[in-house]
């Protein structure tokens, strides 16, 4: 996995949320953490839960609700009405999401720099068109997997 943009150690991050939140940076929330940053896509409660089998389902949603609280995790909402879960992009790095219209699978998917690069001018030129100022973008990417193809 790539270095987040800030350059900053991810759980350093996660560390100084959680304490301006009055939370502790407990071993099971790095250990979750760590899950996250290192899946290279977003991770169904119940892929997580087989990642570690320490973990009780109570411990996971309530840790996950609480880093999603203080800002370093995402929910994502998915085609098969199935929860994910990721680190924020400034902890990991920019990217997009490939989703499965069949079975609901979702993939981190990376656009090369130039596709960014254009991806920024063109929203920026909508957005501008309107009187808004564009700070970032999210693309999804629909279709379906190899599984399902
Ligand atoms: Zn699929
Ligand atoms: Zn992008």
């Amino acid at each position: 996995m790539s270095a987040p943009a800030t350059g900053q150690d991810p759980h350093g991050v996660v560390a100084d949320r959680l304490h301006r939140d009055g939370q502790r940076y407990t071993r099971g929330r790095r250990a979750l953490v760590t899950v996250l940053l290192g899946a290279g896509r977003p991770l169904t409660i119940a892929e997580l839960l087989r990642a570690d089998e320490g973990w009780s389902q109570s411990s996971v949603y309530r840790n996950l609700g609480v880093l999603e609280a203080c800002g370093v995790v995402d929910r994502l909402p998915a085609a098969d009405g199935v929860a994910r879960f990721e680190v924020t992009e400034e902890l990991s790095r920019h990217h997009h999401h490939l989703v499965c219209a069949g079975c609901g699978r979702l993939d981190d998917v990376d656009l090369p720099a130039r596709v960014e690069a254009t991806l920024h001018a063109v929203t920026a030129e909508a957005g501008e068109a309107l009187g808004y100022e564009v700070d970032e973008h999210r693309l999804e990417l629909i279709g379906r997997c190899p599984d399902c193809r």
